[in-house]
């Protein structure tokens, strides 16, 4: 039980990313001593949450950073036994599709073994703690859609086949030791804050780059790819909602609506009043060895047992996505303005 002055306390793997970013946002402002697993990189990666970071004059709870890799289990051990949290939402991974077909083996240990790792240090110190794991759509591959909890997997990348090993870690640790672990069935959703490599951001950034004339056209693979997109802020409402049910359950979290790489590229140029087939084009270097053709999935369940309903579709995702661009590109603090988007 949390109360000001022991508040609840979090941690999150893969804070740094655009997830976690918000996650810690979210659970700062309800009052959570929020703490984040950072790995030992030599340029710094901490763009998305240097304004949550705690103030040590203010001496008030927020956000603490930990050095720590999910490639490295006694550290997961000795961190989780130190902090003894109330909760655990563990987004850390390779999260990039194309990305993991040229480091299976990289992805398959940051995402598939840390998921086993983060899952054992729990039960190894006998932590009495929920966790949330942040599984993937891409778990579904070829599964006709809508894709609900459940769908049989299908993964066809070697990041789906990571995620589909998170899946089931999480669940054996809840069926086979009890713990209170979840699983979220994510489907894509973005915001400003998405890496730069993701489809979304790279086609907004172009109709925003074009639109002010810095730049003429965006090379993309597969635009007939049906994906769910949802906005990044709901999803962690979303996760954070699966943490307070009392009984642990796996949910996916989609809008449940389905759009084409093509129609994001359609709407985002229309937003800067640009026809977009005048400046796409195709590069087939850009086709991934195994797509996923339709992605689309069916959030009734989190919306009965949650009351968890996204609020943001893809039409006005383009447009946030690409005036969050614009700013960057015309303002004073480009990467600044874009990253607290
Ligand atoms: P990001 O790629 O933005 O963030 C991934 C995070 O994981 C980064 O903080 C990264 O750190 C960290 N990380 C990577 N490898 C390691 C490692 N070996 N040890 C510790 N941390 C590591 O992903 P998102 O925020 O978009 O997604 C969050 C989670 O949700 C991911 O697991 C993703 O696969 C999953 N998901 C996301 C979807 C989406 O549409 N966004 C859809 C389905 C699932 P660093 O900054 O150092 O690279």
């Amino acid at each position: 039980m949390s109360s000001p002055l022991h508040p609840r306390t979090a941690v999150i793997t893969g804070i740094t990313g655009q997830d976690g970013s918000y996650l810690a946002e979210l659970l700062v402002a309800k009052g959570y001593e929020v703490h984040g697993l950072t790995r030992r990189v030599s340029s710094g990666a901490t763009a998305r949450i240097d304004h949550l970071l705690a103030d040590p004059d203010e001496g008030r709870p927020g956000l603490v950073l930990h050095e720590g890799d999910l490639t490295d289990s006694s550290r997961l051990v000795s961190l989780l036994s130190t902090l003894a949290p109330d909760e655990i939402y563990h987004l850390g991974g390779q999260s990039d599709v194309a990305a993991s077909f040229t480091q299976p083996e990289a992805t398959a240990d940051a995402t598939g073994l840390g998921t086993i790792r983060l899952l054992e240090a729990v039960r190894m110190i006998d932590l009495d703690v929920r966790v949330f794991h942040a599984a993937s759509a891409q778990m579904f591959g070829p599964t006709a859609p809508p894709q609900h909890e459940d769908s049989p997997f299908h993964p066809r990348s070697p990041h789906a086949l990571a995620k589909v090993t998170g899946y089931w870690a999480t669940r054996a640790a809840r069926e086979v030791y009890g713990t209170h672990a979840v699983n979220g069935i994510l489907f894509n959703h973005e915001s400003p804050r998405r890496a730069g490599t993701f489809v979304t951001r790279r086609i907004a950034r172009a109709a925003a780059g074009v639109a002010l004339g810095q730049r003429r056209t965006v090379t993309l693979g597969n635009l007939d790819a049906v994906r769910d997109w949802g906005f990044a802020p709901e999803y962690v409402e979303g996760m954070w909602a699966m943490l307070q049910a009392d009984e642990p359950a796996d949910l996916v979290l989609a809008t449940g609506t389905a759009y084409t790489v093509e129609d994001f590229a359609r709407l985002c140029f229309a937003h800067v009043g640009l026809d977009w087939t005048r400046h796409v084009r195709f590069d087939e270097r850009l086709v991934r060895p195994a797509e996923v053709d339709r992605l689309v999935g069916d959030p009734s369940k989190a919306a009965r047992e949650l009351g968890w309903r996204p609020r943001t579709f893809v039409p006005e995702l383009a447009r946030i996505m690409v005036d969050a661009e614009l700013s960057a590109l015309e303002g004073p603090v480009s990467g600044l303005t874009s990253l607290a988007g």
